[in-house]
């Protein structure tokens, strides 16, 4: 299987009718840059900037966070990658912050919220992927958004701090793509202005499906009580591919879900054309792809929906037994 899998890397994830799905990774560290060419993936989709700061005592300097951004974008050579601002407070919490005390900390003070509270933090990250860049393309990504309204503000601290590197002299990138992830249900009904104002939205599917189902993503116990292809969870996704689509925003999906074959594919099958997963999982994600027809697995799903079954996931895996 891993031969094939190898003998998959250089080619295309196209569909049997010819729909190509993007197939990116997710990364963290350094250390995962290289599985960029081993994997074939397209770029990275998301790119966590939380371990960073922490493995440490303290907050990272700016200059210690740019060069190791430089490294990151000299290792990517040329593909994509979009960082992700600083993503902590629920399941991450920093060494040297003081503990919060909440009684729901996934609901709680954390992510892009910290961002804009404490803007130093989030001003001086910023700095650090500006200088990175350089005049190099970059993509950054606000995490855990839940109003149009966090995502003007942090898209406009973006700008000020371009164009305060601009004003010191330095080179800004002229490609730069400031986008949202939603993992909030309450960001997929904001305005028509917000997916206009995005250049991209990644669909954080771990957060998004947890506060979906109202179910902890930490709680085993009532964590596969609900099925990612539980028929409200896609009619969600479709809505929101929808709405992307009206504004000509791309979508992608970066949670673990995107990582796995029969959901990755049910994903393709519901307009998703970007996807982002763990390096490991783009062999057998391209590999289902290639054999599947998208348009007749949609058909299928629609056919299940309709028929008012809870889950899709009995009719996508009969589909797939017969490729
Ligand atoms: C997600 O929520 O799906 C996601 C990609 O972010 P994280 O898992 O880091 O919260
Ligand atoms: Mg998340």
């Amino acid at each position: 299987a891993q031969k094939r899998y190898a003998d998959l890397r250089d080619k295309a994830a196209r569909d049997r009718s010819g729909t190509e799905i993007s197939l990116m990774m997710n990364a963290g560290l350094m250390a995962d840059l290289p599985s960029l060419a081993g994997s074939g993936a397209d770029g990275v989709g998301l790119f966590r900037t939380e371990l960073q700061f922490l493995t440490r005592t303290r907050v990272p300097r700016r200059d210690e966070l740019a060069a190791l951004y430089a490294r990151v974008m000299d290792a990517a050579q040329g593909k994509r990658v979009h960082f992700r601002t600083l993503d902590i407070g629920s399941d991450k919490v920093l060494p040297y912050m003081k503990p919060q005390d909440e009684p729901n900390p996934a609901m709680g003070w954390r992510a892009l919220r910290v961002g804009l509270d404490k803007r130093g933090v989030l001003r001086m990250q910023l700095q650090a992927l500006l200088r990175a860049a350089g005049d190099r393309p970059l993509s950054i990504m606000f995490p855990f958004v839940a109003t149009a309204e966090e995502f003007r503000e942090a898209r406009g601290e973006v700008l000020r701090q371009r164009d305060r590197e601009l004003a010191f002299g330095r080179q800004v990138p002229e490609d730069l793509r400031i986008g949202a992830m939603l993992e909030t249900p309450s960001l997929a009904y904001a305005p028509d202005s917000f997916f206009q104002s995005c250049d991209f939205i990644s669909i954080g599917g771990n957060d998004l499906k947890q506060f979906f189902f109202a179910a902890d993503r930490e709680n085993e116990r009532v964590r596969r009580r609900y099925d990612t292809l539980d028929c409200s969870f896609l009619t969600f996704l479709e809505q929101i591919v929808a709405r992307c689509d009206a504004a000509g925003t791309p979508l992608s999906f970066c949670g673990e879900d995107a990582g796995r074959p029969i959901e990755a594919l049910a994903f393709a099958a519901l307009g998703l054309r970007i996807l982002s997963m763990r390096p490991a999982s783009i062999g057998p994600v391209k590999h289902l792809i290639r054999r599947a027809d998208l348009a007749e697995l949609r058909a299928i799903i629609h056919e299940a929906r309709a028929s008012g079954v809870q889950s899709a996931r009995p009719a996508v895996t009969h589909y797939l037994a017969t490729l």
